[in-house]
This record gives structure tokens, C-alpha cells and sequence, in this order.
């Protein structure tokens, strides 16, 4: 009976060893150290910009970096400001963006396309920023590669061995449809990426409003749902949950305001 007792602590004490807390208090499992995490970032970055075409153009580049860098430098110090590396890829179909561990971003022209305005890119932005400060791809991957043979396939990735597993890897770390597997975030991982994403963007003084607006605009999308909808299940209970947050964000956006946080980013 000891015996079983000792055991039982000593299971729960290495469960914790795993365990952390998200910004909003759920529990996750995060078996990965933030620099494997990066490396991963890091390959699956790398891997996107060799398979796909890069816009160089200046005009557009500098108004994603505005965005990034605006939200970057209003990041409660919980989520930790990085260095971010961001590149908008040539393809007007995708309306889709990327944010992967490591501090990397990739945005769609689709997406451009459908975002009216800098609030509403910084939006999308917030919202994938999100993801990756509340360690979600962390727990994707940690609960898909809980075993021996799960971290020796990680280990093998890291190692450049490009194998079946790969694509799921990158899925895991949010690039569903780059790769054609869609393994959608869950719900609760995308609620709390929607709050902690409106936050963000009202922090830095981009209009949290907007971000309602852009998920009513892309409901109202007809026929094919667009890529980020479909690894992003908009539906009524999703815009109904961001205006329950909506009054806290208009707080930090009129605290941002007197901070003259009001950032100007063009298209
Ligand atoms: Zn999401």
C-alpha cells in the first residue's frame, strides 16, 4: 500500500515535470523545450519558403512588418516579445497566415485580399501569435508523440530526416493545408487563441472591433470556405464569444490610445 502510494507521487510529480498552464489556466501537456520547439519552426519555415513562391515587393513587406512589429512590441511580458522572421507568400488563393515557435510568420496575398484594413490583418496576426505564445503546437505534438517511438520521430525530423511523419509534424505545428493534411486546432485551443488574439491587437491599438468584423466577412464568404476558415471553424458561438470579450479589449485599446499606441500601417 506505501509502495502504491510512493508511486503515485512520484507518477503525478512527473506528469508536472511535463504539465504547464496556459495564459488562461488550462493544463497541457508540453513535452517539448522551447528550443526544440524553434528548430522545428525553424525546418518547416525554411521547407515553406523553398516549396512556395516569396514576395519581395517592398510596399506589401513593409506593411505586414508594421502589423507584426506593432502587436510584437505590446505583448504582455507573460508572452514574451521575440524577433520575428516574416515572409508573405505569392498566392492569392490562400487566405491563410502562419505564425510557427522560433518567431516565425508567413502571410498569404489571399488573406491580404480579404483583410479590409490593418485592424483586421493584425487580427489574424494576434490570433496566430496566440497560438504559439499559449504553446499550443507544444501540446499538439506532445500528445501525438507521447512515446519513445513518438520522440525518436521527432528526433529524426530534427535531424533533416525527411520522412512520412514530416508532414504531420508541420501540421501539428499549425501548417495544415501547406501540407495537405488539415489537423485543425481544437476548440478550446482556438477560443483561447481568439481571446488572447484580441487582447494582443487592442494592446498595440489596432481596433478590436475589427476582428468581429472580419469573422462576420468571412462567414458571409460563400461557396468554398476559405483555407482559414476551414483549419479555423468560424461559426456563431465563435463571434459570440469574441464580443463577450469585447469590452475588456476596448479597455486596453483606450489605455493604448493615451500611450499613443495608434500604429499607421499601410497596404
Ligand atoms: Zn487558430
Amino acid at each position: 500500500m506505501k509502495h502504491r502510494f510512493f508511486y503515485t507521487i512520484l507518477f503525478i510529480l512527473f506528469l508536472c515535470t511535463a504539465c504547464a498552464t496556459s495564459p488562461t489556466g488550462r493544463n497541457q501537456l508540453q513535452l517539448f523545450s522551447s528550443q526544440k520547439l524553434s528548430e522545428m519552426g525553424r525546418m518547416s519555415y525554411r521547407q515553406l519558403k523553398k516549396d512556395e513562391k516569396v514576395i519581395r515587393g517592398q510596399d506589401v513587406n513593409s506593411f505586414v512588418n508594421c502589423v507584426v512589429r506593432s502587436i510584437n512590441s505590446a505583448l504582455p511580458a507573460s508572452a514574451g516579445s521575440k524577433q520575428w522572421h516574416i515572409t508573405v507568400f505569392d498566392n492569392d488563393e490562400a487566405v491563410n497566415a502562419f505564425a510557427l515557435p522560433g518567431g516565425y510568420i508567413g502571410v498569404y496575398t489571399g488573406l491580404l485580399k480579404v483583410t479590409d484594413n490593418q485592424d483586421q490583418l493584425a487580427a489574424v496576426i494576434g490570433h496566430e501569435i496566440a497560438h504559439v505564445t499559449a504553446g499550443h503546437p507544444n501540446a499538439r505534438l506532445s500528445s501525438q508523440y507521447a512515446t519513445q517511438a513518438g520522440l525518436q520521430t521527432v528526433s529524426a525530423f530534427l535531424e533533416g530526416q525527411v520522412g512520412g511523419s514530416t508532414r504531420t509534424i508541420m501540421a501539428l505545428l499549425g501548417l495544415g493545408s501547406q501540407v495537405g493534411l488539415l489537423l485543425p486546432f481544437s476548440r478550446s485551443q482556438e477560443q483561447e487563441a481568439d481571446i488572447l488574439g484580441l487582447q494582443y491587437m487592442a494592446r498595440a491599438g489596432f481596433d478590436p472591433e475589427q476582428s468581429i468584423q472580419l469573422w462576420r466577412n468571412m462567414a458571409r464568404e460563400g461557396g468554398k470556405p476559405p483555407e482559414f476558415l476551414s483549419t479555423h471553424p468560424s461559426d456563431y458561438s465563435r463571434i459570440q464569444s469574441l464580443q463577450a470579450h469585447l469590452p475588456e479589449a476596448l479597455e486596453l485599446y483606450r489605455r493604448a490610445g493615451q500611450q499613443n499606441r495608434r500604429p499607421q500601417c499601410r497596404p
